[in-house]
């Protein structure tokens, strides 16, 4: 069988700094564990258009299409602010983003205990918590038509529509019945069916997708708003939710801001199964590309090395090595080693983002 292959995308600013630590992680895999990816490199954002005149030349859309995952650091910078919105290095990563259908996005929150004081939660409340979040990426709201801002009258009126098609509800709820069966089996979805009839029909479709093809998972659902209520109250009592554009991307950054700093969230957006059963898929940290910070070794690698511990969940069916590699992370963290970005505790350990990687690297030693 041929090797699981990995187009790597570092990006701009920040994103060949933390890339540059997962390729550690990457090498690692294949002299410790034997594990080898056919691994391909090419530009994306801002360094795509220096090279190539625009932010996303074919040949790598064309390669990020055949690809079992593609990883991604981040991209964009001052540079580029006065660039056309056609150029702008954000439309790299939308088209990617558009091309390969990435209707799925995975928003992980997990507080590694290390870092629960980080949070604006009691300790108590987010030590411990690992939950993820799947947001329609594609459709919803944000798309709807009609839109626009129309005269009515002797005023105006903004419109947006939220619409959401049987099938778009129905691969959305696959894509979290499959993960939840790599997690502890258990999905929460979230709509507001009191009020929407998007949501009624939400509702329906996830429920018969899971009658009919996932009895062993076990489906409840929430009106959204109650379902930020409870995260905020109780998060731990979740572990996989599903739920719209417009309440994903609420309810995502609501989680993921559970844990702490920009600079360990990673995630994940997927696509269609490929013919080889695996989904397409694109892995990055949350976070930008940090100009303030670029070029001086500052930058935390921990949101893209756990963007690479989901590829080896989530793409590969490799959770054991995703698994050492976030353990390799909370090892490094209870240390007390830091980037700066997470400052601020006495007694911690100031490190520099190679720094970092090395203390991850001599985690994962230890754990074989
Ligand atoms: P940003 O995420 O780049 O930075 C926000 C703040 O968080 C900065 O102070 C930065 O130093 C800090 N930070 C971010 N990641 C960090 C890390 N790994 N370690 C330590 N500190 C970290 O957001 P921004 O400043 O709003 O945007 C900067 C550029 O990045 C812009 O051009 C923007 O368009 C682009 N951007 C790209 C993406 C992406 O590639 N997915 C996402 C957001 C912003």
């Amino acid at each position: 069988m041929s090797n699981p292959s990995l187009l790597i995308l570092p990006g701009d600013g920040i994103g060949p700094e933390v890339m540059a630590e997962v390729k550690r992680i990457i090498d690692w895999m294949g002299t410790k564990r034997g594990i080898t990816f056919d691994v391909s490199e090419d530009l994306v954002g801002g360094c795509a258009y220096d090279a190539h005149g625009t932010p996303l030349h074919d040949d790598t859309m064309a390669k990020a299409q055949e690809v079992d995952a593609v990883l991604l650091g981040a991209v964009g910078g001052p540079k580029y602010d006065d660039l056309d919105f056609s150029v702008k290095p954000e439309r790299g990563l939308l088209r990617l983003r558009k091309e390969m259908d990435l209707f799925s996005n995975l928003r992980p929150a997990q507080c590694f205990d290390a870092l629960a004081d980080f949070s604006s939660l009691k300790k108590d409340v987010v030590a411990g918590l690992d939950i993820m979040i799947i947001r329609e990426l594609t459709s919803g709201v944000y798309f709807g038509e009609p839109r626009g801002i129309f005269e009515e009258g002797n005023e105006r009126v903004g419109i947006n529509t939220q619409r959401y098609t049987e099938s778009e509800i129905d691969r959305v709820a696959r894509s979290a019945f499959e993960l939840a069966r790599k997690r502890t089996g258990k999905v929460c979805s979230m709509e507001k069916a009191n009020v929407m009839e998007s949501g009624i029909l939400w509702r329906e479709v996830v429920q018969k997708v899971r009658d009919e093809d996932y009895r062993d998972i076990e489906l409840s659902h929430m009106y959204a708003d109650a379902g930020a209520m409870q995260l905020t109250r109780w998060p731990k009592q979740f572990d996989v939710i599903v739920t719209d554009n417009l309440f994903g991307d609420l309810l995502s950054d609501l989680a993921a801001m559970l844990t702490g700093s920009l600079g360990m969230l990673p995630s994940a957006s997927l696509g269609a199964p490929m013919t080889n059963g695996r989904p397409k898929a694109l892995y990055e940290p949350v976070h930008g590309s940090a100009p303030d910070i670029a070029g001086q070794g500052k930058a935390n690698p921990i949101a893209c090395v756990l963007s690479f511990a989901m590829a080896l969940r989530y793409s590969f069916d490799m959770g054991e090595e995703a698994t050492r590699v976030e353990k390799a992370v909370e090892t490094v963290l209870a240390q007390g080693l830091r980037t700066a970005d997470l400052l601020g505790e006495e007694g911690a350990t100031p490190v520099s983002t190679s720094g970092m990687g090395d203390a991850i690297l001599a985690g994962l030693d230890q754990s074989i």
